[in-house]
């Protein structure tokens, strides 16, 4: 740009030095807002706030309750049935040990039963108001003691074969990336192994048809129009007989499906033995021969108990740590994340109701950011927790004073370690911080309190619950 008049020039070069001016305040301003405002309007200010990515997101396991009965009760239209587990009766059988209840089951499963057994289910459709709420709530840590063991060994069996249903998955997945989209996260980085998909009648979709599926449904003007971008992980279940084969098979599957799947995580309970990470090193070393390029995520330190899981992942050739807890327990692997190039993926909210650190005050969260290994906020299994990025943010920024640029820091590592393609990488860092500035321009002058009115949040069930009194 030229000015030939010099009085021009000069307003050009004042307003330039003025924008410059106004990032560097932002950080007062931003301290301001963070310091007096109301927790409802801080909740608003941190809805609107352009995010980064969720690195951590277990697909089916981050669509809300409520979403997974709607897009559920739609699934009888592509062929499926499914029974729920209402009641219980004594049939003589071995399953006492066992039963859940607002346990799902599809048509086939259903068929193998007793008819005894098959008298403790009714069809997912055809249950009632009082019984839907039920099965809403069995689906969310709600309620007092319901910490990990539901979780794992209750919630996640409960949604079996919608899991397993790839137009459930699909619409699900859709309606999840407008949720996200609207809170201005701009990426998900989501854990989805499309391989053992199920049919109506429970025989198994060849894994490209069920991918077949969920793109015809991301083509949509809706899915478009939220302007979230996607890209997968495939997870091998740690802990399982048959983990090296698991590992063998991702590598294989992952180097074929490169379009949408950019790397590989390994998940299930740590506190199970049989999943130390040692343990798979011979099986990645053996995928590492044959394929080049596919990056990885790794659970690790999500335990009680101090321990070396962080130190082990990373010689496994992990780049990014899930969770990453007890790595504040082992001082020679903080030095070496220190100012490095591993991140270490946070879930403030699903360590807390999980009850691997219940007081949030004392995750070791603040002392990674502060001591200088690369974060980030996740919302790992949101869909349980009933909660958003919001409120992830919202913790961090109440309990650890966060300032604006640890703000923008977040936001940056997100995008920045993220596994996207390169093109779409820069893409989006372009995006976010075009989209940073206009947000502070936004609240940078004038009255905050009316800009903030004019925000409408979503606010999560978690939200309600925990961080707006
Ligand atoms: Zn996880």
């Amino acid at each position: 740009m030229s000015y030939s008049n010099p009085h021009a020039r000069a307003l050009a070069l004042i307003l330039f030095f003025a924008s410059l001016g106004r990032s560097q305040d932002f950080e007062s301003r931003f301290a301001e807002i963070r310091d007096r405002a109301t927790p409802q309007q801080l909740y608003s200010f941190l809805y609107a706030l352009p995010k980064g990515g969720d690195l951590h997101h277990h697909a089916g396991l981050s669509i809300y309750a409520r979403t997974a009965l709607e897009v559920g009760l739609k699934q009888r239209q592509n062929g499926y049935r499914v029974y729920t587990r209402t009641s219980f009766h004594d049939c003589g059988d071995n399953e006492n040990g066992a039963v859940i209840l607002y346990q799902n089951i599809n048509s086939a499963n259903y068929a193998k039963l007793s008819p005894c057994r098959q008298s403790d289910f009714t069809p997912f459709d055809d249950l009632s108001a009082t019984q839907r709420s039920a099965w809403i709530s069995a689906l969310i840590l709600d309620q007092p003691g319901e910490t990990r063991n539901e979780f794992f060994e209750e919630i996640v069996p409960r949604l079996s074969p919608f899991l397993r249903n790839p137009y459930y998955f699909a619409d699900s997945f859709a309606e999840n990336l407008k949720l996200f989209g609207r809170e201005g996260v701009r990426y998900i980085e989501a854990q989805w192994s499309p391989i053992a998909m199920e049919r109506p009648d429970g025989t198994i979709f060849p894994p490209d048809e069920a991918i077949a599926i969920f793109k015809k449904r991301m083509a949509q003007p809706d899915v478009i129009a939220s302007g979230v971008q996607y890209r997968f992980h495939t997870t091998v279940i740690r802990f399982r007989d048959d983990v090296e084969r698991q590992i063998a098979f991702q590598y294989e599957f992952i180097d074929r499906h490169r379009d949408l799947w950019v790397g590989i995580n390994a998940a299930g309970r740590e506190d199970n033995d049989k999943g130390y990470a040692l343990r798979m090193l011979n099986a990645f070393r053996e995928a590492r021969r044959k394929h080049s390029a596919i990056p990885m995520s790794i659970h690790a330190g999500e335990k009680d108990s101090p321990g070396r899981e962080v130190h082990d992942t990373l010689l496994l050739g992990a780049s990014r740590i899930g969770h990453g807890l007890n790595l504040i327990s082992d001082p020679d692997t903080m030095l070496l994340l220190r100012h490095n190039r591993y991140l270490v993926e946070i879930n403030l909210i699903s360590n807390r109701v999980l009850d691997y650190v219940p007081d949030l005050s004392k995750h070791p969260f603040p002392e990674y950011l502060r001591f200088g290994i690369p974060v980030c906020l996740n919302t790992d299994d949101r869909g349980s927790w009933d909660s958003n990025m919001t409120d992830e943010y919202m913790h961090a920024v109440q309990l650890f004073r966060l300032t604006w640029t640890e703000i923008k820091q977040l936001g940056h590592n997100s995008l920045t370690y993220s596994f996207a393609p390169e093109a779409l990488k820069q893409k989006m860092l372009a995006d976010y911080d075009r989209d940073l500035r206009q947000f502070e321009e936004r609240f940078a002058s004038g009255d905050w309190a009316a800009e903030l009115s004019r925000i409408r949040p979503e606010i999560s069930g978690y939200a309600r619950k925990n961080l707006l009194p």
